[in-house]
């Protein structure tokens, strides 16, 4: 009797088809890093694909290359490596590599094969990225490796930060003269250009470029402030749930808690769903969450919602908890059994 996390694989197709539709004829690929937000890799990126899904944003090499093993053949895109990164076997997978530093130019452009890349230029986000005054450099060593045959260059990319529509119009312009250096100037001729993630995407056509790479928004949740997913026409993927394990006066207790992601901080903040009636919590441990029930019928057994459909949303939670949706789905740990429709 524990927590369990219901993933709705038709909700899932649903908002890809539907963001697909709101940014089209731009191609799309669906962000599946960090276990697709907590939801589970692998099985919501065979209902990407199959809603029409162009690539993957995948993350790291391993997770790409077990996509690749259960016959995933769309673009798989990688971009956080670390010293002990198989080049070779991402290579040989033919995946779309995203490339930050002179160090990794050199270990692709050596690995054996032809790697495809997607040079990284940093806009003012600071999480990687080639530095604009790096750049040139960049583009023509890239260039160079290119004419020998090591390299294809097959995108040129960067990530906002989403802070306000003023910092990503610059960051929009920065990237703007940075393909147009390494286009007009250098000669590179990428088949992707992209930059915008859920917000962007949604809200800024202008920075739709050639491809978008949709995370947050595919999962029901909303990638704005003042707008939750459901205003956006999204659906609630993931619904944690966890049955009532005991009732004393006017408490109930269920069997999960901050072990199970549910943030402790939400004590006496945050209210969950029981027989379709918010409750209020009271108290968070590692394995329980005790609500108020007030002197209505709750039973062992009932099933208490946390978030989800049939309960508050995410973004709610986030809202009670001072963070963002992300968090909350993401922090529900692997032990916690996630059963698909
Ligand atoms: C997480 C991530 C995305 C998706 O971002 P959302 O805001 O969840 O849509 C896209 N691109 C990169 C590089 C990311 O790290």
């Amino acid at each position: 009797m524990t927590a369990i996390a219901r993933i709705d694989r038709t909700a899932f197709d649903h908002n890809v088809r539907s963001l697909i539709n709101s940014v089209s004829p731009t191609p799309v690929w669906i962000a599946i890093k960090a276990n697709a937000y907590g939801h589970g890799m692998q099985e919501l990126a065979e209902v990407a694909v199959s809603a029409g899904a162009h690539g993957l944003a995948v993350l790291d090499v391993p997770a790409a290359l077990s996509l690749r093993s259960a016959g995933v053949t769309v673009p798989l895109f990688v971009w956080l490596h670390g010293a002990t990164t198989n080049f070779a076997a991402a290579i040989a997978a033919g995946l779309d590599i995203g490339v930050s530093t002179r160090a990794q130019l050199d270990a692709v452009a050596t690995a054996p094969g032809t790697a495809r890349v997607h040079l990284k230029v940093d806009t003012g986000l600071h999480r990687n990225g080639f530095d604009v005054d790096d750049w040139a450099d960049a583009c023509r060593q890239a260039r160079s490796l290119q004419d020998s045959g090591h390299i294809v260059v097959s995108g040129i990319w960067s990530h906002l930060a989403d802070t306000s529509a003023e910092a990503d119009a610059r960051a929009r312009a920065l990237f703007s003269d940075a393909v147009a250096f390494a286009t007009t100037t250098v000669g590179l001729t990428p088949e992707y250009i992209h930059l915008a993630a859920s917000s962007a995407a949604l809200s800024q056509p202008e920075s739709r470029f050639s491809l978008v790479r949709i995370g947050i928004a595919a999962y029901g949740i909303s990638p704005f402030d003042d707008r939750d997913g459901q205003g956006l026409g999204l659906r609630r993927v993931m619904t944690l749930t966890a049955p009532v394990v005991e009732v004393q006066g006017e408490t109930a207790t269920i069997s999960a808690g901050w072990a199970d992601g549910v943030p402790q901080v939400a004590s006496g903040i945050a209210r969950i769903s029981i027989n379709g009636v918010l409750r209020q919590v009271t108290r968070v441990d590692a394995h329980h969450t005790d609500v108020v029930i007030g002197s209505d019928g709750v039973d062992i057994g009932d099933e208490a919602v946390l978030w989800g459909q049939g309960g508050p949303s995410a973004e709610q939670w986030a809202d009670w908890t001072g963070t963002i949706g992300d968090e909350i789905v993401t922090s529900v740990p692997t032990h916690v059994r996630r059963v698909s429709n």
